[in-house]
């Protein structure tokens, strides 16, 4: 299976094969020719479907763990965990996506050419006093300082 994520459809580049997507990727789909492409594949190779909650258990762990949970949007959880799911390939531009896909050995290529080569440790790091956390707070959980940055860790 073969589960593409927005690049796919914009480029018009991924393998041949079984498709899947997710639900909230026709909302991002914005440009006539993309919806057109999509519209095309829907009625021919192209399916639309969600993961079950025990996948989704284990991306959203996953993405906590390297740090990449507070910039992925609802559709990308969605697109791991389909692709977790389905031990299938995701097709997406996305680092974060292609990071955590990585760490759980979910097999992925980019449109673009662009693809992580090893597994990025994201944290967020208190501007202040230098307190690190896995996940975005709003305050630093030990000086309370509003300014958290996103550090790469490895
Ligand atoms: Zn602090």
């Amino acid at each position: 299976m073969i589960v593409l994520d927005t690049c796919a459809f914009l480029t018009q580049k991924h393998p041949e094969g079984e498709y899947a997507t997710v639900p909230g990727i026709k909302n991002e789909i914005v440009n006539k020719q993309s919806k057109q492409y999509f519209e095309n594949m829907l009625a021919t190779n192209l399916k639309i479907m969600k993961a079950e909650k025990s996948s989704y258990e284990i991306v959203q762990k996953q993405a906590k763990e390297t740090g990449d949970f507070d910039v992925l949007s609802r559709v990308d959880i969605d697109i791991i965990a389909l692709g977790y799911q389905c031990k299938g390939t995701i097709i997406t531009d996305d680092f974060a996506i292609q990071n955590i896909a990585l760490a759980l050995n979910i097999k992925f290529l980019s449109c673009s050419g662009k693809i992580i080569s090893e597994k990025r440790i994201w944290r967020y790091r208190c501007t202040a006093c230098g307190h690190i956390e896995k996940i975005k707070l709003k305050n630093c959980s030990v000086c309370g300082n509003e300014e958290i940055r996103r550090v790469k860790l490895k």
